[in-house]
Protein backbone atom coordinates (compact mmCIF):
# COMPACT_ATOMS: atom_id res chain seq x y z
CA UNK A 1 0.00 0.00 0.00
CA UNK A 2 2.31 2.48 0.54
CA UNK A 3 4.48 2.12 -2.64
CA UNK A 4 3.23 5.37 -4.22
CA UNK A 5 3.85 7.40 -1.01
CA UNK A 6 8.00 5.24 -1.80
CA UNK A 7 7.55 6.86 -5.47
CA UNK A 8 6.27 10.25 -4.65
CA UNK A 9 9.24 11.43 -6.93
CA UNK A 10 7.35 15.07 -8.10
CA UNK A 11 8.91 17.34 -5.80
CA UNK A 12 12.19 15.64 -4.38
CA UNK A 13 14.59 17.63 -2.22
CA UNK A 14 17.16 16.09 -0.06
CA UNK A 15 16.31 14.76 3.65
CA UNK A 16 16.49 17.33 6.57
CA UNK A 17 16.50 14.47 8.74
CA UNK A 18 19.58 12.07 7.61
CA UNK A 19 20.71 14.67 4.88
CA UNK A 20 20.14 11.92 1.83
CA UNK A 21 20.53 13.43 -1.45
CA UNK A 22 16.72 13.53 -3.60
CA UNK A 23 15.59 11.21 -1.12
CA UNK A 24 12.41 12.75 -0.10
CA UNK A 25 9.31 13.81 -0.90
CA UNK A 26 6.34 13.64 1.71
CA UNK A 27 8.46 10.50 3.20
CA UNK A 28 12.43 10.01 2.89
CA UNK A 29 13.27 7.08 0.84
CA UNK A 30 15.54 6.10 2.88
CA UNK A 31 14.78 7.13 6.50
CA UNK A 32 11.08 6.91 5.63
CA UNK A 33 10.91 10.48 8.02
CA UNK A 34 8.42 12.86 7.22
CA UNK A 35 8.98 16.39 5.35
CA UNK A 36 7.51 19.36 4.59
CA UNK A 37 4.62 18.55 2.37
CA UNK A 38 3.92 20.78 -0.31
CA UNK A 39 0.97 22.89 -0.77
CA UNK A 40 -0.14 21.91 -4.71
CA UNK A 41 -2.88 19.14 -3.84
CA UNK A 42 -1.68 16.93 -7.18
CA UNK A 43 1.63 16.81 -6.05
CA UNK A 44 0.69 16.06 -2.69
CA UNK A 45 -1.46 13.15 -3.74
CA UNK A 46 1.49 12.03 -6.59
CA UNK A 47 -0.62 12.96 -9.34
CA UNK A 48 -0.32 14.56 -12.51
CA UNK A 49 -2.09 17.40 -13.06
CA UNK A 50 -5.59 15.95 -14.82
CA UNK A 51 -8.82 17.52 -14.55
CA UNK A 52 -10.03 13.37 -15.47
CA UNK A 53 -9.41 11.87 -12.29
CA UNK A 54 -10.17 8.02 -11.06
CA UNK A 55 -12.45 8.80 -7.68
CA UNK A 56 -11.55 5.03 -6.53
CA UNK A 57 -7.64 5.68 -6.99
CA UNK A 58 -7.76 8.94 -5.02
CA UNK A 59 -10.01 7.69 -2.37
CA UNK A 60 -7.55 4.84 -2.15
CA UNK A 61 -4.40 7.56 -2.08
CA UNK A 62 -6.35 9.71 0.64
CA UNK A 63 -6.96 6.12 3.11
CA UNK A 64 -3.41 5.17 2.35
CA UNK A 65 -2.16 8.98 3.40
CA UNK A 66 -4.83 9.37 6.44
CA UNK A 67 -3.23 5.71 7.79
CA UNK A 68 0.54 7.01 7.53
CA UNK A 69 -0.27 10.48 9.08
CA UNK A 70 -2.44 9.51 11.88
CA UNK A 71 -1.49 11.49 14.49
CA UNK A 72 -1.25 8.04 16.78
CA UNK A 73 2.02 7.41 14.67
CA UNK A 74 3.62 11.46 16.10
CA UNK A 75 3.23 10.85 19.60
CA UNK A 76 6.68 9.86 20.33
CA UNK A 77 8.68 11.85 17.58
CA UNK A 78 10.28 15.22 17.34
CA UNK A 79 8.66 18.24 17.48
CA UNK A 80 9.33 18.77 13.70
CA UNK A 81 8.07 15.83 12.73
CA UNK A 82 4.66 16.68 14.69
CA UNK A 83 4.57 19.93 13.26
CA UNK A 84 4.82 18.30 9.66
CA UNK A 85 2.48 15.59 9.69
CA UNK A 86 -0.34 18.40 11.62
CA UNK A 87 0.66 20.31 8.50
CA UNK A 88 0.10 17.43 6.03
CA UNK A 89 -2.81 16.28 7.68
CA UNK A 90 -4.52 19.57 6.75
CA UNK A 91 -3.26 19.53 3.11
CA UNK A 92 -4.26 16.20 2.53
CA UNK A 93 -8.02 16.94 3.87
CA UNK A 94 -8.41 20.09 1.91
CA UNK A 95 -6.90 18.49 -1.05
CA UNK A 96 -8.97 15.48 -1.33
CA UNK A 97 -12.32 17.60 -0.71
CA UNK A 98 -11.30 19.52 -3.35
CA UNK A 99 -9.77 17.14 -6.20
CA UNK A 100 -12.70 14.44 -5.62
CA UNK A 101 -15.13 17.27 -6.58
CA UNK A 102 -14.74 18.03 -10.12
CA UNK A 103 -16.18 21.41 -10.32
CA UNK A 104 -13.90 22.53 -6.91
CA UNK A 105 -10.87 20.21 -8.85
CA UNK A 106 -11.61 22.15 -12.10
CA UNK A 107 -11.52 25.68 -10.14
CA UNK A 108 -8.58 24.78 -8.73
CA UNK A 109 -6.55 24.26 -11.75
CA UNK A 110 -8.01 27.58 -13.30
CA UNK A 111 -6.57 29.13 -10.37
CA UNK A 112 -3.34 27.49 -10.38
CA UNK A 113 -3.00 27.91 -14.26
CA UNK A 114 -3.70 31.46 -13.55
CA UNK A 115 -7.61 32.14 -14.52
CA UNK A 116 -9.58 33.90 -12.00
CA UNK A 117 -12.74 31.98 -11.50
CA UNK A 118 -16.08 33.84 -11.32
CA UNK A 119 -15.18 37.18 -12.68
CA UNK A 120 -16.82 36.55 -15.95
CA UNK A 121 -20.50 35.83 -15.12
CA UNK A 122 -22.98 38.24 -16.68
CA UNK A 123 -20.76 38.21 -19.81
CA UNK A 124 -20.88 34.43 -20.15
CA UNK A 125 -24.88 34.36 -19.79
CA UNK A 126 -25.67 33.72 -23.57
CA UNK A 127 -28.56 35.99 -25.00
CA UNK A 128 -31.07 33.03 -24.81
CA UNK A 129 -30.48 32.06 -21.03
CA UNK A 130 -31.27 36.22 -20.24
CA UNK A 131 -34.38 35.78 -21.91
CA UNK A 132 -35.40 32.52 -19.97
CA UNK A 133 -34.22 34.51 -17.06
CA UNK A 134 -36.23 37.14 -17.94
CA UNK A 135 -39.34 35.30 -18.09
CA UNK A 136 -38.61 33.37 -15.13
CA UNK A 137 -38.27 36.85 -13.33
CA UNK A 138 -42.24 37.95 -14.59
CA UNK A 139 -42.97 34.40 -13.34
CA UNK A 140 -41.77 34.75 -9.46
CA UNK A 141 -43.04 38.15 -9.64
CA UNK A 142 -46.18 37.04 -10.41
CA UNK A 143 -46.17 34.06 -7.72
CA UNK A 144 -44.84 37.05 -4.98
CA UNK A 145 -48.13 38.99 -5.80
CA UNK A 146 -50.07 35.50 -4.81
CA UNK A 147 -50.70 33.83 -8.39
CA UNK A 148 -50.37 30.71 -8.13
CA UNK A 149 -51.23 29.72 -11.98
CA UNK A 150 -47.74 30.39 -12.40
CA UNK A 151 -46.93 26.97 -10.28
CA UNK A 152 -46.64 24.68 -13.50
CA UNK A 153 -44.24 27.34 -15.43
CA UNK A 154 -42.13 27.68 -12.65
CA UNK A 155 -41.44 24.05 -11.96
CA UNK A 156 -41.30 23.74 -16.14
CA UNK A 157 -38.14 26.05 -15.48
CA UNK A 158 -36.70 24.12 -13.16
CA UNK A 159 -36.73 21.04 -14.75
CA UNK A 160 -35.25 23.13 -17.92
CA UNK A 161 -32.54 24.43 -15.76
CA UNK A 162 -31.57 20.90 -14.40
CA UNK A 163 -31.61 19.96 -17.94
CA UNK A 164 -29.24 22.53 -18.35
CA UNK A 165 -26.82 21.48 -16.15
CA UNK A 166 -27.21 18.23 -16.63
CA UNK A 167 -25.97 18.52 -20.13
CA UNK A 168 -23.18 21.08 -18.85
CA UNK A 169 -21.81 18.41 -16.67
CA UNK A 170 -21.67 15.88 -19.56
CA UNK A 171 -19.52 18.54 -21.31
CA UNK A 172 -17.38 19.36 -18.89
CA UNK A 173 -16.52 15.87 -18.93
CA UNK A 174 -15.70 16.36 -22.73
CA UNK A 175 -13.70 19.38 -21.94
CA UNK A 176 -11.80 17.45 -18.53
CA UNK A 177 -10.47 14.68 -20.89
CA UNK A 178 -9.84 17.43 -24.29
CA UNK A 179 -7.63 19.40 -21.81
CA UNK A 180 -5.74 16.75 -20.34
CA UNK A 181 -4.73 15.44 -23.66
CA UNK A 182 -3.73 19.07 -24.97
CA UNK A 183 -0.57 20.89 -24.65
CA UNK A 184 0.41 24.52 -24.25
CA UNK A 185 -1.81 27.34 -25.96
CA UNK A 186 -4.46 24.38 -26.79
CA UNK A 187 -4.71 23.63 -23.28
CA UNK A 188 -5.00 27.14 -22.30
CA UNK A 189 -7.82 27.78 -24.68
CA UNK A 190 -9.54 24.67 -23.39
CA UNK A 191 -9.24 25.88 -19.74
CA UNK A 192 -10.78 29.04 -21.07
CA UNK A 193 -13.22 27.29 -22.64
CA UNK A 194 -14.13 25.43 -19.04
CA UNK A 195 -14.06 28.77 -17.13
CA UNK A 196 -16.68 29.74 -19.55
CA UNK A 197 -18.74 26.80 -18.86
CA UNK A 198 -17.91 26.31 -15.10
CA UNK A 199 -19.44 30.43 -14.71
CA UNK A 200 -22.29 29.46 -16.92
CA UNK A 201 -23.04 26.74 -14.87
CA UNK A 202 -22.78 28.59 -11.60
CA UNK A 203 -25.75 31.17 -12.74
CA UNK A 204 -28.06 28.36 -14.27
CA UNK A 205 -27.62 26.77 -10.16
CA UNK A 206 -28.86 30.08 -8.73
CA UNK A 207 -31.24 30.23 -10.76
CA UNK A 208 -32.43 27.33 -9.50
CA UNK A 209 -31.73 27.70 -6.04
CA UNK A 210 -34.14 30.82 -6.36
CA UNK A 211 -37.11 29.15 -7.66
CA UNK A 212 -36.61 26.91 -4.88
CA UNK A 213 -36.28 29.05 -2.57
CA UNK A 214 -38.88 31.40 -3.84
CA UNK A 215 -41.32 28.00 -4.03
CA UNK A 216 -40.28 26.82 -0.13
CA UNK A 217 -41.36 30.49 1.04
CA UNK A 218 -44.81 30.19 -1.39
CA UNK A 219 -45.73 27.21 0.55
CA UNK A 220 -44.20 27.97 4.09
ZN1 LIG B 1 16.03 10.61 5.34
Amino acid sequence: MRDFVLCLMAHVHDCWHCGAKDAASLFCRYCNTIQAPTPDYYEFFDLPRRLALDPEDLKNRYYTLSRLLHPDRYTRRSEQERRFSLEASSILNDAYRVLRDPIQRAEYVLREEGFPVGDQRNKDVPPELLEEVFELNMALDELRSGDLEVLPQLELFRRNFLDMLARIDEGLEELFRRHDAAEGDERRKILAEIRSTLNRRRYISNLVQEVDRQLAARNA
